[in-house]
């Protein structure tokens, strides 16, 4: 049964870097939606993850923002649609 997603309200923040504020790498980044901070994935050095378990902020969209990103909550550990 898919979950539907209560954490995320549509709003998305501004990136405010165009790299990851954790160790500059500038692909495969993810912005949080609360505040606009730029990591990098987990394949790399999962500074998104760490910025949501440090911060508490909960959805994390993929860069560049558009009609190909996906967006993923931390809580549900699932895609919200
Ligand atoms: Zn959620
Ligand atoms: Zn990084
Ligand atoms: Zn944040």
């Amino acid at each position: 049964m898919a979950r539907q997603c209560t954490h995320f309200d549509g709003s998305v923040a501004a990136p405010r870097s165009d790299r990851c504020e954790g160790c500059g790498s500038t692909f495969n980044l993810r912005v949080c939606t609360t505040c606009g901070h730029v990591g990098c994935c987990e394949s790399q050095k999962g500074h998104n993850t760490a910025h949501a378990k440090a911060s508490g902020h909960p959805i994390i969209k993929s860069l560049p923002l558009g009609p190909g990103a996906f967006t993923w909550c931390y809580v549900c550990k699932a895609y919200v649609e």
